[in-house]
C-alpha cells in the first residue's frame, strides 16, 4: 500500500520546508542554466542545515523537500538526511536529476528518504544529451526504477514539456504503466511542467530563442496526452505531494496518473502554498514574490527560530493576504532563489507574453508562405 504524506505536526497547517542544498548543478539543461562554468557556487554547511532543520521542526514543520542546484552533488547528502531523521522529520523528499540517486538509494532510505521526484524530459538518448548537455540518461532511468522498486510512496517524474518532446508522452505513460504493474513497493506518476520562462537561461538571447521555439500550450500538452487514452480528472486531494496547482488525470485504462502544470497558459495563479523556502544562499521566503528576504545563514539558532516563526505566522495572517492580494506564482528572476544572483535583465511576464505572441505570428506567416510555395 502506498504511504501518503503525514506532513504536519498536530494543529499545524501542512507546511513544507523546501531547502536548496547547493546552487551547484552537474548538468546544464538548455532551459535552465546557460552553458559553461557556474562561476559562484554557494552551499550551506551541514551545521547550518542542521540548525535550520531543527528550527523548522520546532515551528511545527514535519516535511522537508531538498532541491538545488542538484542536491545529491553534496558529498554529505546522506548526512543531511540523517540529521533530519534524527530531528524527527516524517517526510523527506528529494528532487534530483537522478545521476547519483540509484547508487545511494538504499542508504538514503535508511537515512530517512521517503520520496523521490526525478527530473526527466525525454527518453531519447540523443535528445537527452542535447537538452542536458550531459550523458547519463541510463543513470536517471535507473534512479526512477530503483525509487519505484524501493520507496513505498509515489515516485514522480518531473518533466519540462516541450514541442519536441510531446511525441514521447505515450512512451512515458507506457513505461509508468509497466513499472506500476510489477507489484513493487511504490508507483510512478508523471508531472508535466509547461516550459515557462523564469530561469537564468531565458535571460540570454540563445535561451530566449530556445524557449519560444519549444513552448507548448496547455492544449498541445493535453492533446498529446489524450492520444494515449481518455483523460480522467482526479481529485487533487487524492494525490500525495507537492504543488497544489497541478491538474491530475488518470490516463485511459493505464491507471497512470499524469499531472499538468500549465502556469504560463494559466497566468501563474497562486496555488496557496505554505512553503518555507530556503535558497542555497540562505534567503528565506514564504512566497516567491517576497522582496528582500532575510538571510538565514550566519544567524544563531534563536535568530533562525524567531525568523521562521515570524515568516510562517506572517504567511498565516490577514496582513499577508492584504500585502500579497494580487500575487502570482512568478518571479522575474526565479534563478536567484535556486542558484545565485543571476546576471542579466529581469523580464516580467508581460514581456515574455509579447515575445511569444510575436514568435507565433512569425510562425503563422511562415506557414502561410510555405503553403503558397507548395501550391505553386
Ligand atoms: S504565489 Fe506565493 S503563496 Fe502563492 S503558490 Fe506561489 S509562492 Fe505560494
Amino acid at each position: 500500500m502506498l504511504v501518503m504524506d503525514g506532513r504536519a505536526a498536530p494543529g499545524r497547517r501542512s507546511w513544507n520546508l523546501r531547502i536548496g542544498l547547493t546552487s551547484r548543478c552537474n548538468i546544464r539543461c538548455r532551459y535552465c542554466l546557460p552553458d559553461g562554468r557556474q562561476d559562484v557556487v554557494v552551499q550551506p554547511t551541514l551545521a547550518e542545515l542542521t540548525a535550520v532543520l531543527q528550527a523548522a521542526h520546532e515551528v511545527g514543520i514535519r516535511r522537508v523537500h531538498y532541491t538545488g542546484g542538484e542536491p545529491t552533488v553534496r558529498r554529505d547528502f546522506l548526512a543531511v538526511l540523517r540529521a533530519a531523521q534524527e530531528i524527527g522529520f516524517a517526510q523527506q523528499i528529494v528532487t534530483t536529476n537522478g545521476y547519483r540517486l540509484h547508487r545511494i538509494i538504499e542508504e538514503a532510505i535508511d537515512s530517512g528518504l521517503t520520496r523521490a521526484i526525478v527530473s526527466l524530459d525525454t527518453l531519447d538518448e540523443t535528445q537527452n544529451k542535447f537538452l542536458t548537455r550531459a550523458k547519463f540518461l541510463k543513470d536517471t532511468i535507473q534512479s526512477v526504477e530503483r525509487a519505484v522498486a524501493l520507496l513505498p510512496t509515489l515516485t514522480k517524474i518531473s518533466s519540462v514539456t516541450m514541442r519536441s518532446t510531446l511525441k514521447e508522452l505515450p512512451k512515458f505513460v507506457r513505461w509508468a504503466a509497466d513499472l506500476n504493474s510489477r507489484g513493487q513497493a511504490g508507483r510512478l506518476a508523471i508531472k508535466l511542467n509547461q516550459f515557462f520562462p523564469s530561469n537564468p537561461a531565458q535571460l540570454s538571447g540563445e535561451g530566449e530563442e530556445f524557449w519560444k521555439t519549444e513552448f507548448a500550450s496547455e492544449e498541445m500538452i493535453l492533446e498529446a496526452l489524450s492520444s494515449v487514452g481518455e483523460l480522467k480528472p482526479i481529485e487533487r486531494t487524492s494525490v500525495e505531494g507537492d504543488n497544489p496547482s497541478y491538474n491530475y488525470y488518470e490516463i485511459g485504462d493505464t491507471g497512470v496518473m499524469v499531472a499538468v502544470l500549465a502556469m504560463f497558459s494559466w497566468g501563474y495563479p497562486c496555488g496557496g502554498c505554505h512553503k518555507l523556502r530556503i535558497s542555497p544562499q540562505g534567503l528565506a521566503t514564504v512566497c516567491i514574490g517576497q522582496q528582500d528576504p532575510p538571510v538565514i545563514w550566519g544567524m544563531n539558532y534563536e535568530e533562525k527560530l524567531a525568523t521562521f516563526k515570524r515568516l510562517t505566522d506572517y504567511r498565516e495572517s490577514d496582513q499577508f493576504e492584504k500585502d500579497f492580494r494580487d500575487r502570482v506564482h512568478y518571479r522575474a528572476q526565479l534563478g536567484e532563489l535556486r542558484f545565485d544572483s543571476v546576471v542579466g535583465p529581469e523580464k516580467d511576464i508581460v514581456e515574455f507574453r509579447d515575445i511569444l505572441a510575436r514568435h507565433q505570428e512569425e510562425r503563422g506567416r511562415a506557414a502561410v508562405a510555405a503553403d503558397g510555395v507548395s501550391e505553386q
